[in-house]
């Protein structure tokens, strides 16, 4: 029910876990945080509080220069580990967190069955929009191509960030239905969330994503693209709030 991911020179899991317990008011059963150490992927995830989350981690210690953090409220598959999110593709090449519903999960899954390799981990809507993305970026090799086709795919409501193995430096956002806010920090930092209160902390212009965009945040900033692929410019809001 509530996204982070950040790109920068902070500890990505303090600025991960602070995030998410500003948008714990939203209300949720599980948390989870995928850090990338380019190559490595790491995920880690557990039933309950941000900060039995933040217990597993002390046990588990990860690092990485970019991350996405995710509190699920359940839809789909019951309260276990398994369904928490971040959720990867069946080769792991892929990590991503969604908040909202895919109305036509069930489809996909069984089209993607032909030609499958291996399980499904989870019971959620969101494990096979994994590896749908998965396949698409593999056969088209550019990730914004593999979003605008998976925005025609998918049915639902939902806010999607997304990083990759083979992109590194890179966190893609995807949405319709659920909100996402991006922005880009003085230091050179770049954040998204499905509220402003996780990215005030780090600045006040954000861009609020409308239905169909696409974003992609490095260190040199966010670039925008809509449903058909066709970049787009953005002008930041000034959020006039104090923290
Ligand atoms: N439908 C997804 C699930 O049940 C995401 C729920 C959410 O928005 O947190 O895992």
């Amino acid at each position: 029910c509530g996204i982070v991911g950040y790109i920068g020179g902070r500890n990505v899991k303090d600025v991960l876990i602070n995030g998410m317990r500003s948008l714990e008011y939203r209300g949720y059963d599980s948390a989870g945080v995928a850090l990338m150490d380019a190559p490595e992927l790491h995920i880690v995830k557990g039933v309950g509080k941000v900060a039995d989350l933040e217990r597993i981690l002390e046990d588990h210690p990860v690092s990485g220069s970019q991350g996405i953090g995710h509190t699920r409220w359940a839809t789909h598959g019951g309260v276990t580990e398994v369904n928490a999110h971040p959720h990867s593709d069946l080769s792991s090449s892929l990590v991503l967190v969604h908040n909202g519903i895919v109305e036509n999960y069930r489809e996909i899954r069984r089209e993607l069955a032909e030609g499958a390799c291996g399980d499904y981990k989870s019971e959620t809507d969101t494990e096979v929009v994994a590896e749908l993305l998965s396949r698409l970026y593999s056969a088209r090799g550019c990730m914004v191509e593999a979003l605008v086709e998976l925005y025609a795919r998918l049915s639902g409501s939902f806010a999607l960030v997304i990083m990759a193995r083979e992109a590194p430096g890179k966190i893609y956002c995807l949405r319709k239905g659920s909100p996402l806010v991006v922005g880009t920090s003085p230091k050179g930092e770049t954040l998204c969330a499905s509220d402003v209160p996780a990215i005030l902390p780090y600045t006040q212009d954000v861009v609020y994503l409308d239905d169909g965009d696409i974003a992609e945040l490095s260190s040199e900033g966010i670039l925008f693209w809509n449903a058909s692929g066709e970049m787009l410019e953005k002008i930041p809001t000034h959020i006039d709030w104090d923290v």
